[in-house]
């Protein structure tokens, strides 16, 4: 595939170029090649990363407005998590997954209790994904951590380096099946990624179990190190923050989560000073109902008072646990296509990311080189009303069970 005659961004200028796509990576970037795609008054950027997030909850979206993270569970989501059906999370996850990829997500980093037709729905879209299952033995949903460890070993048989070892939170893991899942995420060369410092409770009750802060005591087990990514860390202080820079660890900021459950975000200038790497995550659909990893990067923006530029690349920060994104040769042809005409006027680079994350601009999403969605449609015959207006039917039955 030849995108003809489209701009790249080059310092504080748009470029003209040419650009090849073979075997799902940018082979060549030149000022003229063989006639393709015109793509005049096309911007061309890397795809974005949705970093954490629970796609299977799409199914109660909404369901958990107002309510604080314990409520939420104990009023509705182990109970959903109950009720609902494997057809019920399969086109869930379908549903959510159209929706991120409209808002030009290309890679997708999943946390579900029900892994199986998640995966199935994620494999049907095509989106690249990691997916991992909240192991924890401790509190409601405690599992049989035996039987959980051999499912994440069939799973990761089968869809090596898609599946990482998830873990609930400092709480509902004890220290021995933190041991025991960084030993099996080590062995078997896995990612794991876990939630941290998110609420004021978790922190403080982890030092009265530990005496140690999350961040330190995830240190002592060992986990600070290169397959290490945690979401949150709301709580995180100043010591936490060093120590995760100097150990590399990045942090999945969920602005509108970490909003509606306690009014607070990390501190995410610290982290940006200390060369914290951040991505972005939309999190829990029923507290964040119109999830756009767009609008994430602006409550980024707007609540952390940072620089445009900065909550812009945080949209590219989730790429970490895949690889570099980018628009260089070698890079992954996991792309957008922007509307130029509709991000007017852009003067300048701020002005442009500034653009993009309020305008529907994205009018085309390339996922390992192969057009998912082109001008504006999706490529795959996927009957999106369908869909939507069953996992409606869905959110209404299982709601009406357990409230
Ligand atoms: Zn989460």
């Amino acid at each position: 595939m030849i995108l003809n005659d489209v701009r790249i961004i080059a310092g504080n200028s748009l470029v003209k170029q040419d650009v090849e796509i073979r075997h799902g990576r940018i082979h060549k970037i030149a000022k003229s090649l063989p006639k393709g795609n015109r793509c005049a008054g096309k911007l061309l950027l890397p795809g974005f990363a949705n970093a954490h997030t629970h796609m299977a909850s799409r199914i109660v979206t909404g369901s958990g407005i107002g309510l604080s993270k314990f409520e939420y569970f104990t009023k509705i989501g182990f109970k959903a998590h109950k009720v609902r059906t494997r057809d019920d999370v399969y086109n869930a996850v379908l549903l959510a997954g159209i929706e991120f990829l409209k808002s030009g997500v290309t890679n997708v980093l999943t946390m579900d209790v029900h892994p199986k037709p998640v995966i199935k729905a994620l494999e049907d879209l095509g989106l690249n994904y990691l997916i991992g299952y909240p192991l924890k033995d401790a509190f409601e949903e405690a599992q049989n951590v035996e039987k959980s460890f051999s499912m994440l070993e069939r799973l990761n048989k089968k869809y090596r380096d898609k599946i990482y070892v998830g873990l609930a939170n400092e709480i509902e893991c004890t220290p021995k099946l933190m041991h025991k899942a960084l030993e099996f995420a080590r062995e078997h060369d896995m990612q794991i990624h876990m939630h941290a410092c998110e609420t004021r409770n978790e922190v403080k009750k982890i030092k009265r179990l530990t005496g140690k802060r999350t961040i330190n005591y995830l240190k002592s087990l060992g986990f600070l190190d290169y397959d290490t990514s945690l979401a949150h860390c709301t709580y995180a202080d100043t010591r936490d923050i060093l120590l995760l820079s100097s150990h590399g660890v990045p942090v999945i900021h969920c602005p509108t989560s970490n909003y509606e459950i306690a009014r607070n975000i990390p501190e995410t200038k610290l982290m940006l000073k200390h060369d914290v790497i951040i991505g972005l995550g939309t999190d829990e659909f029923p507290w964040n109902p119109n999830p756009d990893v767009r609008s994430e990067a602006l409550r980024a923006k707007n609540l952390g008072r940072l620089k445009i530029k900065d909550a812009f690349s945080m949209l590219w920060g989730g790429h970490t646990l895949w690889e570099q994104a980018g628009i260089f040769e070698g890079a992954p042809a996991n792309l957008l296509l922007i509307d130029l005409w509709k991000v007017k006027p852009y003067n300048e680079v701020d002005k442009l990311y500034m653009n993009i994350l309020r305008s529907n601009c994205i009018s085309s999403v390339i996922i390992n080189g192969e057009y998912k969605l082109k001008n504006y449609r999706l490529t795959d015959r996927i009957d999106e009303r369908r869909i939507r207006l069953r996992v409606e039917q869905s959110r209404q039955r299982i709601l009406d069970r357990i409230t």
